[in-house]
Parts: C-alpha cells; structure tokens; sequence
C-alpha cells in the first residue's frame, strides 16, 4: 500500500505515513499534534510544473 502524505494543520509540516497506519492517530514529529491518519483520502505531493 502506498505511503499516506498527511498536511499538519498546525505547523504546515509534512508527514509521510505507511499506508498501513490509515485510521489511526499520529503525533506530528515537528509540533506533536494529534493527527488521525485518513483511511481513504490520500494527499497527493504538489508537483510544480518545471
Ligand atoms: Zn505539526
């Protein structure tokens, strides 16, 4: 399963998730937010066209 990029609403950091922590909560490591992980919803990376 594809790794899960989260967004922290709280510092703006980006988080990369395994996919298999979909559902569950995680600590930002920069802000140490409580985050729950989508089960479904997966962030795409922005990928800014050169
Ligand atoms: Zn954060």
């Amino acid at each position: 399963m594809a790794d899960i990029i989260l967004n922290c609403p709280e510092c703006g950091g980006n988080l990369e998730i395994d996919g298999a922590g979909a559902g569950l909560k995680v600590n930002c490591p920069t802000c140490h937010a409580d985050l729950w992980v989508p089960l479904t919803n997966v962030v795409p990376l922005q990928n800014p066209d050169p």
